[in-house]
């Protein structure tokens, strides 16, 4: 865990060096962004997305108060930075462009006022991705931000570059699967809330450190296994995805004695479940892969729902903890159809709608103990 930890600070040296000597950095904040694209272009990206409560008063100076807080805190930090205040976002500085998706209403309007600060660029989305139009459509718009990503730093996007990088992704996804495999034993040899922490990095730290860390991270978990008294209740979390600075409700939690064995989440089992086909034409793979992620701006999205019955079956979990943040649409009305698929398989639920702040901290105390009571 420690190397973790450490190579935040190497991560932004590195970053900073990187541009000395001319390579292109981009920023993210989402999921269907691929990193295999970036990196075949010869670029390198950071993810931009805000989890701290104290970039959204800027936010709100430009954005409606009732818009998540995701989608505040980034755009406070980035805001906030460009005005040369102290709580800008660090990575922020570090990059040449955004690239941003069409995903929610929210992010889609912000990315708008977001291009007056820097270039973004926006990458189109399906959002049936069972119609028979859809995986055709997504590869021609992956092939557009290929050639973005190709002007922009100058480099032709080969195949053998992008089967390269699709290799070292699955490589990664795989690593994760072996890490997740032990949590579905009893008790968990690692804390849910170390897990999410760790994939928070994820998409801000180079794939190789975060491989290592992930492989270290595997060996010493392996160590442990099969050991120690069974754990309180086993929890999922599913729902909106909880970008670093934001672990509010999985330490509640933990600190109340149950586990978190699964995240149903972009910063948990959605990041990496599927690999992408290493058999196929990569662009044709990419496409195929990245428009299975069950995002609830997805519609019909009968995807998410089937995994999460599944991920609940898997690691045979005693309750799921739904988690949204306010005012995010997708997810807040997606809860009714997960809560009704949960209760078919027999398997409670309990819904924590929340924001960044410190304010409703007892008020969720109070929920989860009685959750925790029913359960036990
Ligand atoms: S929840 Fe959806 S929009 Fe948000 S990061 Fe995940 S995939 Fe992207
Ligand atoms: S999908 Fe939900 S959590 Fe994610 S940015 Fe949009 S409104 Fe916020």
């Amino acid at each position: 865990m420690n190397l973790f930890k450490e190579a935040y600070t190497a991560r932004i040296e590195q970053l900073g060096k990187e541009r000395e000597a001319g390579r292109r950095v981009v920023g993210t904040f989402c999921l269907f962004v691929p990193d295999e694209i970036v990196f075949a272009s010869g670029a390198d990206r950071v993810i931009l997305c805000g989890g701290r409560s104290n970039t959204i008063s800027v936010a709100e100076e430009y954005l409606p108060r009732n818009i998540c807080p995701l989608i505040k805190s980034s755009f406070g930090a980035i805001v906030n930075g460009s005005c040369s205040g102290d709580l800008a976002c660090p990575h922020f500085g570090m990059v040449d462009a955004i690239v941003a998706e069409a995903t929610c209403d929210g992010k889609k309007k912000m990315y708008e006022l977001l291009h007056e600060y820097i270039p973004t660029y926006v990458m189109d989305l399906p959002q049936m991705p069972d119609s028979r139009t859809s995986i055709g459509y997504f590869e021609s718009e992956l092939r557009r931000f290929g050639r973005f990503m190709e002007g922009l730093t100058g480099r032709t996007i080969t195949e053998e570059a992008l089967a390269r990088e699709i290799r070292s992704g699955n490589e990664t996804r795989r690593m994760l699967h072996r890490l997740y495999e032990m949590r579905r034993l009893d008790p968990p040899p690692i804390r849910g809330s170390d897990v999410i922490k760790m994939l928070q990095k994820q998409y801000f730290l180079s794939p190789d450190v975060f491989r290592n860390g992930l492989r270290e991270v595997c060996d010493e978990v392996e160590k442990k296994t099969a050991s120690g008294e069974k754990c309180g209740p086993r929890l999922m979390i599913s729902g909106c995805p909880m970008p670093a600075g934001n672990m509010k409700v999985p330490q509640i939690i933990e600190d109340m004695g149950a586990c978190i064995v699964v995240e149903e989440s972009c910063t948990g089992t959605r990041s990496f479940w599927d690999l992408v086909d290493e058999q196929k034409d990569p662009w044709t793979a990419l496409a195929e892969r990245y428009l299975k992620i069950p995002c609830s701006c997805m519609t019909p999205n009968q995807g998410r729902i089937d995994s999460i019955i599944e991920l609940a079956e898997r690691f045979d979990v005693d309750g799921v903890v739904y988690y949204t943040l306010q005012s995010c649409h997708g997810y807040n009305i997606e809860r009714y159809r997960v809560g009704k698929a949960l209760k078919e398989a027999n398997i409670p639920m309990l819904a924590i709608e929340t924001d960044y702040s410190d304010a409703d901290v007892e008020q969720i105390r109070i929920r989860v103990e009685a959750f925790l009571e029913m359960l036990s």
